[in-house]
């Protein structure tokens, strides 16, 4: 957060924010060449497999407490360098944004079955295959969502008591996730029908196998969103993903926000990433 605002103040942006947004958004998909590669290796080492990983003891150890903190994690493993070394880390701390016409997200989600899952580091949500974003003609999958307490990205400095993460992925593996804060208020309908179900111990899984589980029930009604390129949150950091953030937070129960904490038993939020470069589109 200290340095997020370093390169991308008023002096450097602001002297032609027009012409900035015109040359992003014309490729907001092509940014980042060569990235493929990376991006489909984060998809088999991070997050679609991460409730095997824990299992089948793929990767180094890693955590959010202790000598596997998230300020070692780029030297827990040579497959976690970009940890450390990357420009393009997430989380970021979100300000100093560049107004920009952004395409619409458009969710196509279904109901679906569910198998949560413990890994160890949060509680992930699979969801069925057919449910789909499409921003700007581009097609991704929604694979799985998961949490993190509090907020991994901020705003202004500010983190909230928890984040959403929707994962999805195109047909090439590109990752695009769209981030979902939450803040103290109703609580929350999806995570009422899911957290009576929450798996307790690492590495258990809870199937829950009738149709009704919308996560639409969980968005905020405004869809408008920060857009900027970053990384996975947890190792391998890899980059390349589409971070898609919501401005309006959905709501949850300070009760919903301590069960979770609860069961993952410390903080799960990586700390604010050096923004470096990026613009961030509002
Ligand atoms: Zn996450």
């Amino acid at each position: 957060m200290e340095n997020g605002v370093g390169n991308s103040g008023e002096n450097f942006w602001g002297a032609n924010p027009r012409e900035l947004y015109l040359s992003i958004n014309s490729n907001i998909f092509q940014q980042e060449k060569g990235m493929k590669k990376t991006v489909i290796g984060s998809v088999c080492a991070g997050l679609l497999m991460a409730g095997t990983a824990f299992a089948s003891g793929h990767g180094a150890q890693w955590g959010y407490t202790g000598h596997k903190a998230a300020e070692y994690w780029g030297d827990l493993s040579p497959a976690y360098a970009i940890c450390k070394k990357g420009l393009n880390q997430s989380p970021i701390d979100i300000t100093n944004t560049i107004e920009a016409n952004l395409p619409p997200l458009v969710f196509q989600y279904n109901t679906s079955t569910v198998d949560m899952i413990d890994n160890g580091h949060t509680v992930q949500v699979n969801y069925a295959p057919g449910s789909t974003l499409t921003v700007d003609g581009h097609t991704f999958q929604l694979i799985q969502f998961h949490f993190h307490t509090p907020s991994e990205n901020a705003v202004d400095g500010n983190l909230y008591p928890m984040e959403a993460h929707l994962v999805h992925a195109d047909a090439e593996g590109h990752l695009a996730v769209v981030a979902v804060f939450f803040e103290e208020g109703a609580s929350n309908p999806l995570l009422d029908k899911l957290w009576p179900n929450m798996p307790t111990k690492v590495g258990e899984t809870t199937t829950l196998a009738d149709m009704s589980y919308d996560v639409n029930e969980m968005l905020p009604r405004d869809h408008s969103y920060y857009h900027f390129n970053g990384s996975l949150t947890t190792p391998p950091c890899s980059q390349g993903v589409y971070w898609f953030v919501l401005k309006t937070p959905a709501t949850g129960s300070r009760a919903q926000f301590q069960k979770f904490h609860d069961v993952i038993g410390s903080d799960n939020n990586r700390p604010l990433q050096l923004r470096n470069a990026r613009p961030v589109l509002r």
